[in-house]
């Protein structure tokens, strides 16, 4: 299967290590174009190049973008990191949080149509198409608004193929209501993810999503800044979910923005707490794996195979 990315079609047996959930560039919808002196394009760019270049060295092949409209997506800065770097950059379609107010005023299938625009014919005003669904739901559940997006989401993923990448609030098991709705819509299930999964270690929830078929986001790492579980409690859920037979159904990654609009202190902050940013997974999670027991086979299942079968 041909995966949109970038810089064209890539098949999905060719993607490779794969970080699942990870963000170029965030701000919020209208910031790049419209507020843009509260980005530092070229340095957002060069950012982006650098440490996408020093991953692709630590063997990170492809490169899941899941910054929607509401998150400042910025095709010109994506587009221009793509043609500068050796990596597979898969773009996104599709509303986060930010649900802006007027897609109350319109119906899935009006929704739909835009998702699938973006997948088969291009982005704002460029030829770079999506190749993936985000969605997002906060632990206050499933809204009025949030509902059409899932909709939407789950109507452009049965018409297009593309698979659909949720945001959850994972200690409310929002997981539960998205996945829902996917089934009333009749979407197969494995081209569903439900990202943040890692934010519980209720093995119960985590075990009924992945029983169903969906794959179970592993991409708050090293997560734990302000609390919750710290990483190597993560990677312990994990390691009790391959010993369960779930090792086809975890996918890893940072859920690290490149940058943010200006504001030095927080990025420095964020800097101090994870150095490696988005080399974390390569030089300290997967060593961690490995010391604790699971074998190559079982991580490339983790960061290679189920990247394949999902977009496959
Ligand atoms: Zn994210």
């Amino acid at each position: 299967m041909k995966i949109n990315t970038v810089n064209g079609l890539v098949d999905s047996s060719d993607l490779g290590f794969t970080l699942m959930h990870e963000h170029i560039s965030v701000s919020s919808a209208g910031i790049p174009h419209s507020f843009y002196e509260l980005m530092d394009r070229e340095r957002v760019v060069a950012n982006a190049i650098e440490c996408l270049s020093v991953a692709k060295d630590e063997g990170v092949n492809s490169y899941v973008d899941v910054t929607t409209l509401d998150l400042g997506r910025d095709m010109e800065i994506l587009r221009r990191v793509g043609e500068n770097v050796d990596v597979n950059i898969i773009v996104a379609t599709g509303i986060w949080l930010d649900i802006p107010r007027s897609i109350l005023r319109v119906n899935p299938d009006q929704l739909a149509k835009v998702f699938i625009r973006e997948i088969e014919q291009g982005i704002d005003s460029t030829s770079v198409k999506a190749g993936i669904i985000k969605v997002a739901t906060s632990d206050e559940g499933v809204t009025e608004a949030n509902e059409i997006v899932l909709r939407a989401a789950a109507r452009a993923c049965k018409d297009t193929g593309v698979p659909i990448s949720t945001h959850t609030a994972a200690l409310s098991k929002v997981g539960n209501d998205q996945v829902a709705i996917f089934e009333e819509e009749g979407v197969d299930l494995s081209k569903v993810y439900i990202g943040h999964s890692n934010d519980t270690d209720d093995l119960e929830y985590l075990s009924g999503l992945a029983s169903k078929g969906c794959i179970l986001g592993m991409d708050h790492l090293p997560g734990g800044r302000g609390g919750g579980l710290d990483w190597k409690q993560r990677a312990n859920v994990i390691i009790e979910l391959v010993r369960r037979g779930f090792q086809d159904s975890i996918g890893l990654s940072h859920d690290y923005s490149l940058s943010y609009p200006l504001r030095k202190d927080l990025e420095d902050e964020r800097n101090d707490y994870n150095p490696d940013k988005i080399c974390f997974i390569s030089r300290k999670f997967i060593p961690y794996l490995i010391e604790m027991g699971l074998d190559q086979s079982q991580v490339d299942a983790l960061i290679i195979k189920v990247a394949a079968r999902y977009f496959g």
